[in-house]
């Protein structure tokens, strides 16, 4: 049943083990590529893949990815083998058209529970062609010094305490960034200093469009970027024209969680509106659930894998949609991560503190509610059936 539950594997081995049995099952051809790191229990981490291709030269391709950041594959692999068990058992592709399903491309965090990758890299802000915009781009100059002001508060070099006042803290830095933000704006535009409110509204406002972009200046803090290709990045790469082949028509499902309403969904594009890309998404996934960049939850993120992929893809109509899944919320998302990434780089891997925080950062990725699993579950697998019917159809994947 698709809404089973049990879909949800309990860690990164039982999951690779369903994938590879279940695709096996369905006839497809497999490709593991082994990385080198090590699962906490000494096994083997590897990005496992299944290619289905029917008849003649794939024309048209479907590429499904999970588990990018980590930890939030225990969602992605559930929906990928909800499908596999049952659409995918008699599923043959149409003459032109090839499935791709990628299963867990960062291994290791998958293994350990972490976001990040064994270098505690944000894999989906490492796929970059051209880093000149580190020395060159204003924007990014703006983001990097929210994100130096905030370091203290998002990393410090100290394992976690349960006890810590974290929301005291997270407001209160929000508000002290909200006074910056005040400082910077025009005499005649700034807010009264009284007014808290409006103070604290703008420090979110910041939070939001600066630490989505990533870092590349703290190789220990949340959200870095890497100072070169990671070598699960280096893998897609040097796979990924294999995959797409000579293609024209491909569409990207990437699966994520921990951003926007629990248990509802967006389709987050990699580009604005009114684009092409924009309107194709809208009308076959729908206006409600499509987002562009600049939107209530799409983050202007660099280094993201579609924006790589699409670099390279330039005789293909490829499009990417990140499918967003929410969790809890942004503050809670982020006490999180931060407690682990405290944990993982300064706490004995012993302590209690570090598997609590392990466990924290898989339920808010991944909640253990009954109710969450089996409504994301579903509404996964019609994301996927969407995608199927735009991918094979001819007609739909027409300009
Ligand atoms: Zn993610």
């Amino acid at each position: 049943m698709p809404s089973d539950a049990n879909l949800f594997s309990k860690d990164y081995a039982e999951a690779r083990y369903r994938f590879r049995t279940a695709a096996m099952a369905a006839n497809c051809q497999l490709e593991c590529h082994a990385i080198d790191a090590k699962a906490p229990d000494g096994g083997e981490l590897t990005i496992d893949v299944a290619c289905w291709d029917g008849p003649g030269l794939p024309e048209r391709v479907m590429i499904v990815t999970s588990g990018l950041h980590g930890t939030e594959g225990l969602f992605g692999s559930a929906v990928q083998l909800a499908w596999l068990r049952t659409e995918g058992k008699s599923w043959r592709p149409p003459a032109g058209v090839r499935l791709v399903m990628a299963h867990a491309l960062n291994p290791y965090g998958f293994a350990w529970r972490r976001r990040w990758d064994e270098n505690s890299i944000d894999l989906n802000r490492n796929y970059l062609v051209d880093r000149s915009f580190l020395t060159t781009d204003a924007n990014y100059a703006q983001s990097r010094q929210v994100y130096t002001s905030l370091d203290p508060f998002l990393n410090p070099p100290s394992p976690p305490s349960r006890f810590e006042p974290y929301a005291f803290n997270a407001l209160r830095t929000i508000l002290a960034s909200g006074r910056e933000a005040r400082r910077q704006l025009p005499t005649d535009r700034r807010p009264l200093f009284v007014d808290i409110r409006a103070q604290f509204g703008l420090g979110l406002r910041r939070l939001r469009t600066s630490l989505p972009v990533g870092q590349y200046e703290h190789p220990q803090g949340l959200f870095f970027g890497g100072h070169g290709p990671a070598q699960t990045t280096r893998i897609l790469q040097s796979r990924l024209p294999e995959w797409v082949g000579s293609a024209s028509f491909a569409v990207h499902i990437d699966l994520h969680t921990g951003l926007g309403r629990r248990a509802d969904y967006k389709l987050l594009l990699d580009t604005g509106p009114g684009t092409e890309t924009a309107r194709w998404s809208a009308k076959c996934f729908g206006v409600d659930v499509v987002e562009p960049v600049g939107g209530e939850t799409a983050y202007a993120a660099r280094g993201s894998i579609g924006q790589y992929f699409q670099s390279v893809l330039k005789d293909c109509r490829y499009r990417y949609l990140c499918a967003e899944f929410g969790t809890y919320s942004p503050m809670r998302v982020l006490g999180a991560l931060r407690a682990e990434n405290r944990a993982h780089h300064h706490g004995r891997n012993t302590g209690r503190s570090y598997e609590w925080t392990k466990r924290n950062v898989v339920e808010v990725f991944c909640p253990t509610s009954p109710a969450w699993r089996a409504t994301v579950l579903n509404k996964g697998l019609e994301v996927l059936r969407q995608a199927f019917a735009v991918t094979t159809s001819a007609t739909a994947s027409d300009p």
